[in-house]
């Protein structure tokens, strides 16, 4: 048995960024907050909180008072700036380059009149960091179904969450344009974050789409490692079931099943943007330990 871990997965640049600014508050001084997971990822947390990082929600931010509070790359809305200065608090700012540059664009678009339209997941962080830049007002929308929401007698914006999926979103765009006479998509053009796409889906996400296919599509049996509440997670992990039913979700290798190792000769180890390469490696470990062994004898 062969187990390979797939050489396109891991942490994208945004999320190494984010980690590498936590770790180096934490070597100045060991007491510093996250405002919400700094990462989808349960083991990467743990490895974080054992050098003294703790996380605390928006409701809980009186507890960092004259603190140290880090923004994670998802961003956060302006309202969590104002009480976090209110508090006394320093804010460490990890938001991603893009992200801040997706609230920028939406803040101009905001600012000259056009109705928002956010295509991604109300309840994300990214998201609702995106809706803070324009009062609240702007409209989420999932799918395709939801599309009422939109007045179709406005000028129009139409963003995307930076982890949606591609094609999607332009049938999305298809169906508006055909409906709304001024109708423009809003895009990223950034030589200083190397950003140039005509829409904001994050490269470092949709080009994975294609590679985690062809990874998954060349091995008997694939896991899947990453977070639960990963959005990316579960986006990435659809199209490498896809590609390859024999796919198989876990968070950490306490999940790994003897039975999807019967009578196969490829295991391919492939993650989400915030699976740390360190756990890839640890699962391989246990593959070959307790599976690729196990059958030899
Ligand atoms: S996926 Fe893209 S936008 Fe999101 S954190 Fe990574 S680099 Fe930034």
């Amino acid at each position: 048995m062969n187990v390979t871990i797939d050489k396109f997965s891991g942490f994208c640049w945004g999320v190494v960024r984010t980690i590498e600014i936590a770790e180096q508050e934490l070597s100045e001084s060991s007491q510093l907050y996250s405002l919400g997971e700094i990462i989808h990822n349960p083991m990467e947390i743990h490895r974080l909180e054992g050098k003294g990082l703790s996380t605390i929600t928006v409701q809980e931010l009186e507890k960092a008072r004259g603190g140290r509070v880090l923004i994670r790359a998802h961003g956060e809305p302006p309202s969590t700036y104002q009480k976090a200065a209110e508090l006394g608090i320093t804010i460490i700012d990890a938001t991603c380059p893009v992200v801040t540059k997706v609230q920028e664009r939406i803040r101009k678009f905001y600012l000259d009149g056009y109705q928002v339209v956010i295509f991604g997941k109300k309840d994300h962080a990214e998201v609702i960091g995106l809706v803070g830049q324009t009062n609240g007002e702007a409209i989420v929308i999932r799918s395709l179904d939801e599309i009422d929401k939109v007045r179709l007698d406005r000028k129009t914006v139409l963003f995307s969450q930076t982890t949606m999926d591609k094609p999607t979103f332009y049938k999305l765009k298809g169906v508006l344009q055909s409906k709304i006479k001024d109708f423009v998509v809003g895009s990223i053009e950034d030589e200083a974050i190397e950003f140039h796409a005509k829409d904001t889906i994050c490269g470092q996400v949709s080009g994975r789409d294609k590679k985690i296919r062809e990874f998954a599509a060349a091995q008997d049996v694939v896991i899947f490692v990453a977070g639960r509440h990963s959005s990316n997670g579960k986006v990435l992990f659809e199209i490498a079931r896809e590609a390859n039913p024999n796919t198989h979700f876990i968070e950490d290798a306490p999940e790994l099943q003897a039975e999807w190792f019967e009578n196969v000769e490829k295991v391919g180890i492939t993650g989400a943007t915030s699976t740390p390469q360190w756990l890839m490696e640890k699962v391989k470990k246990v593959i070959e330990e307790q599976f690729v062994l196990q059958h030899a004898s």
